[in-house]
C-alpha cells in the first residue's frame, strides 16, 4: 500500500539533495570545524557556506545564525537571553496557541515569578491588536509569538508586532518552525531580534535548528562550554546535518521564490472535496492568511483519533487536534482557545502537504476519506 504523507508540519523528508550534501561530511570530511589543520577547515568552511545560505532565507547576515539543535532549544534559547539580560523585567508576552515549545517555558518562567500575559484569539485563530497593544509594558522583557500555527496554519502579522514592540524598546521573538520555508521572511523588512527555525519541518534532518539573533541585540548563551558558534552555543558542530540545512534552506528560497501557488492550490482541492462530500465539516483557521500547505477541518460528532486510525488503514498519514490526557480525549489547546464548538473541535484533522504531495495523493484522499467519516458516524453515540 502506498503511503499518503500529509502530515508534514510534524516532520517532512528529507530532500534527496540534501541527504548528498550531507553524505560526504559522515566518512570522508568529519574533521572538527574548530581544529587548526587544514582537514578541519575544509569542514569549516562548509558550515560557513550552510550559515550563509541559512541566512540568506531569512535576508539574515551570517553572523547572526546560530546553529541549535532543534527548534526547541532555539525558543528555549530566546526566552532565556531575553530574561538574563533584563533581569529587571519580570513580565512576558505570548499566545494560548503556541506550541509546546514556547508555551511551557512560558509556564516555567511564571513558576519562577515572572508575569506572563497569554494572548486570546477569536473564532478564525486571529489576535486582537488592541490586546496586544494593551500588553506591552515597561516591565515587559520579550514578546514570544509565532509566525504561524502549527495546527491551523494561521499567519500572525509578525511584521506590525514587532515593530509596535521596538516602538517601545521591547525585544520581539517569533517562533517560525512552521513558517520558515513556507512563507517569505526577511528581517531587513521586519524588525525582529530573534527568530526560531527547526530543520526537520523543512526537508532537513531531524536534530538541527536555527536562532536568528539580530546584531547588537544583547544575547547570553543558553548552552555554555566551548567557543562554537562564536561563544553562543557550545558543543562541537554537527556538520552533516548544518550543511543539509543550508541545502534545505536554499531549496525552500528557490521554492518560495517560485509561488507556492501550486502547493496552496492542492490544499484547496483537498479541503473542498472533503467539505462538498461530507456533510457537517468546516475548516479551521484564518483561511485568508494560512500557509499554503496547512488544512484543519473539523467533521461533527466523530472522533479525530478514530478518523486517523481508520485513514491509517488506508495509508494516509495525518494528523489530529486532540491530545489523548488522562483518559479523555481533550480537543488540542488551539482548537479550544478558539472555541471551535466541542461536537467539532473532537473530530479535527490536520492535513499539512509538502513540495513532494501529488495531485493523485489528494484525490485518493478526496475519495476515500468520505465513507470513513460515514462509518464513524453510524457508531457514533452523537447524533444531529
Ligand atoms: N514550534 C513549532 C510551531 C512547531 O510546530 C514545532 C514542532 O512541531 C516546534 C516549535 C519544535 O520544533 P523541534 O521539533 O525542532 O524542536
Amino acid at each position: 500500500m502506498k503511503t499518503i504523507y500529509l502530515d508534514n508540519n510534524a516532520t517532512s523528508q528529507v530532500a534527496s539533495q540534501v541527504k548528498d550534501a550531507m553524505q560526504p561530511y559522515f566518512c570522508e570530511l568529519y574533521g572538527n570545524p574548530s581544529s587548526m589543520y587544514t582537514f578541519g577547515g575544509n569542514v569549516a568552511k562548509a558550515v560557513q557556506d550552510a550559515r550563509a545560505q541559512v541566512a540568506e532565507l531569512l535576508g539574515a547576515d551570517s553572523s547572526e545564525i546560530i546553529f541549535t539543535a532543534c527548534g526547541t532549544e532555539s525558543d528555549n534559547t530566546a526566552i532565556w537571553s531575553a530574561i538574563q539580560t533584563q533581569p529587571e523585567k519580570r513580565h512576558l508576552v505570548t499566545t494560548c496557541v503556541e506550541h509546546p515549545a514556547v508555551l511551557n517555558v512560558m509556564q516555567f518562567w511564571e513558576r519562577q515569578g515572572y508575569r506572563v500575559t497569554r494572548l486570546s484569539v477569536d473564532n478564525f485563530g486571529r489576535l486582537d491588536m488592541a490586546e496586544y497593544e494593551k500588553a506591552l509594558t515597561p516591565d515587559t522583557a520579550i514578546v514570544s509569538i509565532m509566525s504561524a500555527n502549527n495546527e491551523t496554519g494561521t499567519i500572525f502579522p509578525i511584521d506590525e508586532m514587532a515593530k509596535m514592540a521596538h516602538e517601545r524598546g521591547i525585544v520581539f521573538h517569533t517562533d517560525a518552525v512552521q513558517a520558515a520555508g513556507k512563507i517569505a521572511i526577511n528581517v531587513k523588512e521586519t524588525p525582529l531580534d530573534f527568530l526560531s527555525i527547526s530543520g526537520h519541518k523543512i526537508h532537513a534532518p531531524k536534530g538541527i535548528g536555527v536562532l536568528y539573533v539580530r546584531k547588537n541585540v544583547r544575547f547570553r548563551p543558553f548552552m555554555r562550554g566551548g567557543h562554537q558558534e562564536r561563544g553562543r552555543r557550545a558543543g562541537t558542530e554537527n556538520v552533516p546535518y548544518i550543511v543539509g540545512l543550508g541545502v534545505a534552506c536554499q531549496l525552500a528560497l528557490d521554492e518560495i521564490k517560485q509561488g507556492t501557488a501550486e502547493m496552496a492550490a492542492l490544499r484547496d482541492r483537498l479541503e473542498q472535496g472533503l467539505v462538498a462530500k461530507i456533510p457537517n465539516s468546516r475548516v479551521n483557521g484564518d483561511v485568508e492568511h494560512r500557509l499554503p500547505n496547512t488544512s484543519n477541518i473539523s467533521f461533527k460528532n466523530v472522533e479525530g483519533e478514530a478518523i486517523l486510525l481508520l485513514l491509517d488503514q488506508l495509508g494516509i498519514c495525518a494528523s489530529s487536534g486532540s491530545a489523548c490526557t488522562s483518559g479523555s480525549l481533550e480537543p488540542s489547546h488551539v482548537l479550544r482557545a478558539m472555541q471551535v464548538p466541542f461536537n467539532f473541535a473532537h473530530g479535527s484533522v490536520r492535513f499539512s502537504l509538502s513540495r513532494y504531495t501529488s495531485a493523485e495523493d489528494i484525490d485518493y484522499v478526496v475519495e476515500n476519506m468520505p465513507p470513513v467519516i460515514a462509518k464513524l458516524r453510524e457508531l457514533s453515540p452523537f447524533k444531529d
